[in-house]
């Protein structure tokens, strides 16, 4: 190589892809890769910021006022909800607090792109289960992959970036399935954007009835304080134990505690706008669906596209007309659902990108 490394770094973190952010966009374009809020901050929120605090002292190291107030909505202990900055840490926390060397982590595959990072930094082994065609989890396959050195599976409802969820009824059977001492991670980063009728919802289950279960959620997405960093997740407390005891202290602001709970406040507006995008995402599938494409069932603030090999060749014909999305070389493109602004847009691009793909591609309708 080039560029040597000038000190021992373990060879599987040296060989690990850095992560790279969805690109950022001009002012002239739409930024639609990085599944983000397109809405301003919910009221009161930059208001409840400014009030935080003085910056020369530490935050509060257990966010217990955010803590306090998400154990009531939810009708848990405090114990119960552990604060992070953001549900990424928590993912990361939560691995390796159960898994090192020699222990394997199950995930689903193509899934949320921090996962096998994440699974390699604590040791482990990754075991990727491939979605099934529609871009489902197969949870059979993955609770058949189980083995005794399982410590985690991750299940990720609605799967970013192909977009179905898990139902109620596949997550119970799961559950069924996979020894009740392996850690089960439901990372639910974008529930609130969900409308089947049928979906999992952690929160429902939570960590009593299953205590292997722990359900993570973010204010990044719904809540649009991606760049404040803060998540959260609900589970059984001495699991959450676990994972506070991995945690890089004092890692969420005051500032972004303040701004959760001035979120929290706005109940009804951050309703109104997670309807508006939901409406708009089910919209953009419809469409894309009329123009000839096959796209999974959308359940988050983002669309697929299976464009496969022609991945990169589809993403530049978005580029070129303003619009950011978030290439996947070989798989698709996921496009987020943003400002209404750039919805015709996206749907030109994209009736002209599927008229260029061959007959039987994946990523087309059967006629
Ligand atoms: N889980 C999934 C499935 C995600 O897509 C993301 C963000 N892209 C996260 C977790 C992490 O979100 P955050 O750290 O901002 O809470």
């Amino acid at each position: 190589m080039s560029d040597p490394i000038p000190v021992r770094v373990r060879p599987e973190i040296a060989a690990l892809p850095v992560y790279r952010q969805g690109r950022q966009a001009g002012a002239d374009a739409f930024k639609l890769s990085s599944n983000e809020n397109p809405f301003d901050p919910l009221p009161g929120v930059i208001d409840a910021m400014h009030q935080a605090v003085s910056v020369n002292r530490y935050p509060d190291a257990t966010a217990t006022r955010l803590r306090e107030r998400l154990a009531a909505r939810f009708g848990v202990t405090i114990d119960e909800v552990h604060i992070a900055a953001g549900s990424v840490s928590i993912l990361s926390q939560l691995m390796l607090s159960v898994a090192g060397p020699g222990d394997q982590i199950v995930y689903p595959w193509r899934s949320f792109e921090a996962y096998p990072n994440l699974v390699t930094v604590t040791g482990a082994d990754r075991v990727e289960v491939p979605l099934t065609s529609d871009g489902r989890h197969d949870l059979s396959a993955m609770a058949a992959s189980v083995t005794d050195r399982t410590q985690a599976v991750v299940v990720c409802s609605p799967n970013n970036p192909t977009g179905p969820v898990v139902t109620q009824s596949e997550f119970d059977a799961f559950l069924d399935a996979v020894p009740s001492d392996v850690l089960v991670i439901l990372d639910e980063a974008y529930a609130e954007f969900v409308t089947a009728p049928d979906a999992v919802d952690g929160l429902r289950e939570l960590g009593v009835v299953r205590p292997n279960v722990v359900a993570l959620r973010t204010f990044s997405k719904a809540y649009g304080l991606a760049g404040l960093r803060i998540g959260y997740a609900v589970g059984h407390r001495r699991v959450l134990d676990a994972a506070r005891a991995t945690a890089i202290p004092l890692s969420v602001t005051a500032q972004a505690e303040n701004a959760a709970l001035a979120s929290l406040d706005a109940e009804d507006e951050l309703r109104e706008r997670v309807r508006q995008i939901a409406v708009r995402r089910d919209r953009i599938a419809d469409g894309l669906r009329e123009a000839g494409w096959q796209v999974p069932d959308a359940q988050g603030n983002f669309v697929w596209l299976a464009t496969g090999v022609d991945s990169a060749e589809a993403a530049e014909a978005f580029e070129a007309a303003g619009i950011i999305v978030r290439a996947f070389p070989g798989d698709g493109l996921r496009v987020s659902i943003g400002e209404e602004e750039s919805v015709e847009t996206v749907l030109r691009i994209a009736a002209s990108v599927v008229q260029h793909l061959p007959e039987g591609h994946p990523a087309r309708r059967i006629a």
